[in-house]
């Protein structure tokens, strides 16, 4: 399994520090960001798995950042878990409704924290399985939870690598991501951990897409994007 990404966002440094420790030793990479500007830009960037975010932030608060993360085409999909201290319930429901996934009260144990993102991934998972999440564009299909790509119907036969970087580029149309931030999002396990890889890996996957491979588009100068 690649290392699955976990930005949290949060302003209380000593919390930070607790959360981030206590997912790292889950085997989670953390993103830390203690701006809700600062945690939109890390969003936007790093394609994170799961946000966990709090809500009393400085600045734009934690319930703008959430509506802006369901409002971006390249994190709209994010699960998130929010962070609110006792007697905020009606910030909660506000997080709930504006697309946050679940919600932990402070002060919360890390063992809590942990389990809820677990479940929220877990249930993410499940409804990637079911169908959702399946991208398209004319004529070809990702299907995230079967690992399945079909070009005008025909199954082709991806690498994990080559699947997890189309799955990477596809899920943002129109997006140019560079070569480092693409090793950021899908290295792991026997996932490409160099520049030159993705390079490598593009390659490949062209050539297996056939005529789809104009999907993958080379921007100079910069890196790649999924063409709309
Ligand atoms: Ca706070």
């Amino acid at each position: 399994m690649a290392r699955q990404n976990i930005l949290v966002i949060e302003d209380e440094g000593d919390i930070l520090e607790l959360v981030t420790l206590n997912l790292t030793r889950e085997g989670w990479r953390v993103i830390g960001a203690t701006t809700g500007e600062e945690g939109l830009e890390a969003a936007r960037e790093e394609a994170p798995d799961l946000v966990v975010l709090d809500l009393m932030l400085p600045g734009i608060d934690g319930l703008e950042v959430c509506k802006a993360l369901r409002a971006d085409a390249r994190t709209r999909a994010v699960p998130i878990v929010i962070l609110t201290a006792k007697g905020e319930e009606s910030d909660v429901v506000q997080g709930l409704e504006f697309g946050a996934d679940d919600y932990v009260t402070k002060p919360f144990s890390p063992k809590v924290l942990v389990a809820r993102i677990r479940s929220v991934m877990r249930r993410k998972a499940q409804a990637s399985e079911a169908g959702e999440g399946v991208l398209k564009a004319r004529d070809l299909v990702v299907h995230p939870g079967r690992h399945e790509v079909l070009v005008r119907g025909e199954p082709v036969e991806l690498t994990a690598g080559e699947f997890r970087l189309l799955q990477f580029l596809a899920r943002r149309p129109g997006w140019v991501f560079t070569r480092r931030q693409i090793v950021q999002a899908v290295r792991g396990d026997g996932y490409p951990a160099t520049e030159r890889a993705v390079d490598v890996q593009i390659f490949g996957l062209r050539r297996k897409l056939g005529e789809a491979e104009e999907y993958i588009e080379t921007v100079r100068g910069v890196g790649y994007r999924f063409r709309e």
